[in-house]
Formats: structure tokens, sequence, C-alpha cells
């Protein structure tokens, strides 16, 4: 069974001015769209076709780049796009210990996002994610995922100029600064902490 392109959990304008409707409609219509496809395609038959996309991941990195790449693009930009909210949603008193601990206040974490996210080199994502109870900000680049790492995710920003370019041109600062004030989905954030174990991609 193939995976489908999953549906964005808000309206196409909820998340404006950060991201426009003009944004998404091209970045999960056309490009999220074309890593699924490209993903199906290349599952179809084989050995993967009823795999987790987890699975398919961990089993493609390394050895199969080429479905990697689409395979993990399309679980980043699903997990993205619930790592947002039309307005900023609250972290639980667990996370909102955790983020203290870590990074000293919810401020904290906000500036060292938005300065790990305007500093990361060409295409990326930039994850807040927890390992061994203690949370930190991690990069990946290109298309390189956390979601077969020793990390349990817990939000992400894509970092792809495709992301930014038409509301904000190459500013990658004011999207940043858009999306980390006042459009982050910490109730996710909080449900991942919580969960212990990494978001699945709906089949
Ligand atoms: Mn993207």
């Amino acid at each position: 069974m193939a995976f489908k392109l999953i549906d964005l959990p808000y309206d196409d304008t909820a998340l404006e001015p950060a991201v426009s409707a003009k944004t998404l409609s091209f970045h999960h219509g056309k490009h999220h769209n074309a890593y699924v496809t490209k993903m199906n395609d290349a599952i179809e038959g084989t050995e993967h076709a009823d795999a987790a996309l987890e699975d398919v991941i961990a089993a493609a990195r390394g050895s199969n780049q080429g479905l990697f790449n689409n395979a993990a693009q399309s679980w980043n930009h699903g997990f993205y796009w619930h790592s947002m909210s039309g307005t900023e949603t609250e972290a639980s008193a667990d996370l909102a210990a955790k983020i203290d601990e870590a990074f000293g206040s919810m401020d904290e974490l906000k500036s060292q996002l938005k300065a790990r996210g305007a500093g990361h080199f060409a295409s990326g994502w930039v994850w807040l994610a927890e390992k061994d109870g203690k949370l930190s900000i991690e990069e990946t680049h290109d298309g390189d995922t956390l979601a077969d790492s020793g990390f349990n995710p817990l939000l992400t920003i894509d970092v792809w100029e495709h992301a930014y370019y038409l509301d904000h041109q190459n500013a990658r600062p004011s999207y940043l600064d858009a999306v980390v004030d006042g459009k982050l989905n910490f109730a996710f954030a909080s449900e991942n902490l919580a969960r212990g174990s990494t978001w699945t991609y709906p089949r």
C-alpha cells in the first residue's frame, strides 16, 4: 500500500504571515508530494512496499541514497507540518521543565533555534530533540533526518530555501523569527516527549 501525502493539519492560511498559503501550496502540494510519489515509485513491488516509513528510511540509509532522500524528506515534511500551528501551543509541564533545564528558558531556546537555523549552511533541518531525558538542538543536512536516529525528535524547522523564498526571499532569519515567535506547536513536541519514541508517519 502506497504512502499518502498527509493532509496539512490546518487551513492553508493558518500560518500567515510567517508562511503564506502560496508557499504551502508549493511546499506541500509540489515538493512534499514529489518526495512521496518518488518514494512510492521506488518501493512498489519491493520488500519495502508495506514497511513503516521509519523502517524504509533506516534500511535505505547508506545503501540506497535515492530512496533514502525521498523517504527521509517524506517523513521530515510530515513532521514539519505538525511542528507548526496557527498560534503557538503550550508546552506540557514536563517539556517546559526540560527546556528550562537544557536552555535556561523558553526565550533562550527560541533564540538558539533561530541562531542554529540561520547559521546552518545551505539546505537542511533544525530540530529540538530529546535523548536520555535531555533536550538539545540538532541539525541535519539536505534531506537527512532524525527519524531513525538515537534521538527522539520533538519539533523541526525546514531551512531549505523553498520553505521561505516566496515570503521572505533570501532572508532566512526573517522566516525563522516569524515561525519561532508564534507558530511552533509545543503541544506536539510535548506529545512526542511523553510518548518517548519517534513519531510515526501515518499510512
Ligand atoms: Mn521542504
